[in-house]
This record gives C-alpha cells, structure tokens and sequence, in this order.
C-alpha cells in the first residue's frame, strides 16, 4: 500500500497506491468529521487538491445510527471521492468529551488556557467506554468501533485508544497507554475486511512511555501508525520543540509503514512533524478558521472580517492558483463585504482557499524533498 522512495534527512517522500491511482506523501489530511467537508459542496473538493480525508467515526455513529450504518453505501460513495479515506477509531472523543471538557485544556499543553469548562460526558474501563449526551448512555469499546469502521468503510481505520491529556500524570498517562495497548490487540483481532488499519501510540510527554508505546505497537502487525495524545508540555525539561514526542517514537516504529500524525497541522507544526518523519498529519485549522474569516496567505493567517481589507483591491494571497483567487479573481475587499453580509458563500469561498493553500504548501514541501532542499525551503518559507 505503501512504500518511501526518497528520504532528504528524515524527510521522507511516500507513495500510496490506491485503486484510482497514486498519492504522494507527505499529505495534509481533510477533516471531514460526518463524512463531508463542512461550508464546501461535494463537487467543490477536487478545487482544494485534496488528496486524503479523515472522518469521524464516533460523530458517524451517533448521526447514521445503527440501522443508518447497515444501509450506509461507503464513505466513498457517500463523498463521491475517489482520494484516500481514513476514519478515526473514536478514541479522540474519549479525550474530548472527558477530560479535555472537564479541564477546559486541549491536547497541545501551551495553547490552552486552565480553566474547567464541564463535567465529563465519558466513563472509561478497561474494557470500554461509556459516553453520556443528551440523556443517553451510549458504549464504544475496540470491537464496536472496528465494526463501525468497517460499514463506513473508508481506506484506512484506526485501533480504538485512550488519549491522554498534558495534565495527566505519569501513573495515569502510563494506565491509558497499556489500555491503549490491550485496545489495539482487541482491534486487530476483531478486524474482518481488507481495511488497512493503523495502531496509535500514546504515552503523552514522558520519553520512556512514548519509546515503550512506540516499540510495542511498532511490533503488531499494523499497516501503519498514528501518533496521538498529548504533546507541547515542558515537564521535566526533556523537550526543545513542541513534537518531540514524534522524534521519542519513531525510531521505534518500521521504516517501511506510514506514520501520522493525530490532530496536529499549524505551518511551523506541519514542517516539524514532516523534519521528524512523519507523512500526514490531519488537523481543523484550514476548514474551522476558513469560516470564521481566517484566511491563510503566504504571510500568515488574516482576518478578513478587519475594517483593513474593506478596500483592499488584492487577492487572498500573491499568486494562488485556486479556484477561488485565480478562476473568481475574489480579492480580500469581495470576500470581507460577504462575510460582513454573512452570507453562506463567504465560508464556502474561503473554506476552498484555505483547504487548496494548505495542499498547495504540502505540493512545495514534496518537491523540496524531492531535490534535497526540506531545510532551506523550511527555513526560507518559516523566515
Ligand atoms: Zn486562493
């Protein structure tokens, strides 16, 4: 399914065969949490360059139901895209409707302020997870959440597991990693399609955790590996850069299997992850921002709803060949006078930028690998 045919440093240049054709990695992976990508049309994804997209398996469940999930005609299907699709095991709601809402502290320690928010909505045992909304019970364990997974029945699946939080300590970051571990045997066993299905290592900020996590789900037979959980949490010194968890794991993990990277995709985090090997990485900054006005240029994200770009005649961003800036020729005035309108458009319009400059930055990453040139054009491109 997949193999890396050229390394600059740890850089590496990937191929994925898929049936309708070839993807090169390193891949910036859409989130497309209920199976679409939110504020686009389906027939707005192939102006985005969008190569691979995430879905979300929890989300999935709730929405289709069981009797939905029976009928379900695949997400390719339902998406009418032919790219790479990946769903999500669940786990993330795990951390995101349990101690993520009762701490109000997301999975990167220093962008998040301490402040509780909630009560969590999950109960996690060993054997699975209880989630509580709106005055429903509902359980999630490895071998419903392979099952679900194979009637959404995207590419790439994910073994079910317990992210931890920044704020966890090391006995409980060290619990979730072990039922991470039982989790991601339970999830090969109960796997029956040709689905490729990648283990998640977890063991959040502590090195020696991240290197056992690493070397045991390293050694089950996955077709590839995610990197999860927590990350960016200075405790005990050990660490110069927000992901140095990856660097902690991936010696550990086979050279010849994707690796991604869970939830993680800020510029300056994007060019980290890909310098330390791995080859996607999915992340809400492109499509979340997009309809808030964020919009991503070559010099950085702009707020587009500021009195600033009311008469500012130029485009989104120099020189980009999307649809949107190129084909529409929408400049920054057009699109501040649609959001200000709030009209539907405006998300629509930016969603497709954002999501085709990301792609686009990935494009110019593969070729800077390609010619042996990642750090210059890193560093030149971060300047
Ligand atoms: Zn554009």
């Amino acid at each position: 399914m997949f193999k890396v045919v050229h390394k600059d440093g740890d850089a590496r240049l990937g191929i994925f065969e898929t049936p309708t054709g070839r993807i090169e990695t390193p891949s910036y992976v859409v989130v497309a949490t209920n199976g679409y990508i939110r504020a686009i049309e389906l027939d707005d994804i192939p102006k985005t360059q969008t190569q691979i997209v995430i879905a979300n398996t929890y989300h999935l469940w709730r929405s289709l139901g069981d009797v939905g999930l029976n009928d379900f005609p695949g997400l390719h299907d339902f998406m009418e895209f032919g790219g790479l699709i990946m769903t999500d095991s669940g786990g993330f709601q795990v951390f995101s409707m349990g101690v993520a809402r009762e701490t109000g502290v997301g999975k990167v320690f220093s962008e998040n302020p301490i402040s509780p928010k909630d009560s969590s909505q999950v109960k996690i045992t060993d054997s699975g997870v209880y989630f509580y909304e709106d005055g429903e019970e509902h359980y999630l364990d490895a071998e419903i959440s392979i099952k679900i997974q194979e009637q959404l029945g995207a590419d790439i699946i994910f073994a079910f597991d317990e992210p931890s939080s920044p704020l966890h300590d090391r006995a409980y970051t060290e619990t979730a990693m072990k039922r991470t571990h039982a989790w991601a045997l339970r999830s090969l066993e109960a796997k029956t399609s040709n689905q490729k299905i990648y283990g998640i290592i977890q063991g959040g900020h502590f090195r020696d955790l991240r290197k056992q996590s690493a070397e045991y789900i390293g050694s089950l037979p996955f077709d590839g590996f995610a990197i999860g959980g927590s990350f960016g949490n200075s405790f005990g010194g050990e660490k110069d850069n927000t992901l140095d968890e990856i660097s902690w794991a991936n010696p550990y993990l086979p050279e010849n299997k994707p690796r991604h990277l869970l939830g993680i995709g800020r510029i300056e985090d994007i060019f980290e992850a890909i310098e330390l090997g791995i080859d996607t990485m999915d992340c809400v900054i492109p499509t979340r921002e997009a309809r808030h006005g964020g919009i991503w240029s070559r010099y950085g994200r702009i707020d587009i709803l500021k009195g600033i770009y009311q008469k500012d005649d130029s485009f989104l961003t120099e020189n980009c060949e999307c649809y949107i800036c190129n084909e529409k020729g929408i400049t920054k005035s057009a699109l501040h006078s649609l959001f200000k309108e709030k009209k539907l458009e405006a998300g629509r319009l930016a969603t497709i930028h954002n999501i085709y400059f990301f792609n686009d930055l990935l494009r110019q990453i593969r070729e800077a690998i390609k010619q042996n040139r990642f750090k210059i054009f890193k560093k030149w491109y971060l300047n």
